[in-house]
């Protein structure tokens, strides 16, 4: 149908009509494939909003002055996750803007 494998191509992105409703039809499918009637419950972590990017959609942006930036501690980080995670968590998402700092503190140590 519209997949090429398992992402759709940009071009499938803009159907309309009977093409779209094909489109979330098979998303549905997909998705019914992997996870079935399944509840899964992401725990999202953001270790830093610092960010070195400009997206304009985006409030980590670099150019938004506003925004009060922050980088978490690890070990407090670490703690919490280990400790004080709520059981329903299936799985955790460690993220942060394009911070090099970050990368470095987070993953290279
Ligand atoms: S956090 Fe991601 S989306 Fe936001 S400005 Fe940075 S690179 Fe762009």
């Amino acid at each position: 149908m519209f997949w090429h494998g398992v992402l759709p191509l940009e071009a499938d992105l803009s159907a309309t009509g009977k093409n779209q409703a094909a489109l979330h039809e098979q998303a549905v499918w997909l998705m019914r494939g992997y996870f079935g009637n399944q509840v899964f419950v992401r725990g999202v972590v953001e270790v830093s909003n610092y960010c070195r990017e400009n997206c304009h959609y985006c409030g980590m942006r670099r150019d938004n002055h506003e925004l009060e930036r922050a980088r978490a501690d690890f070990a407090e980080i670490a703690d919490h996750l280990i400790h004080r995670c709520p059981t329903a968590v299936t799985d955790v998402n460690i993220q942060t803007g394009e911070d090099p700092v970050a990368v470095w503190k987070w993953y290279c140590h």
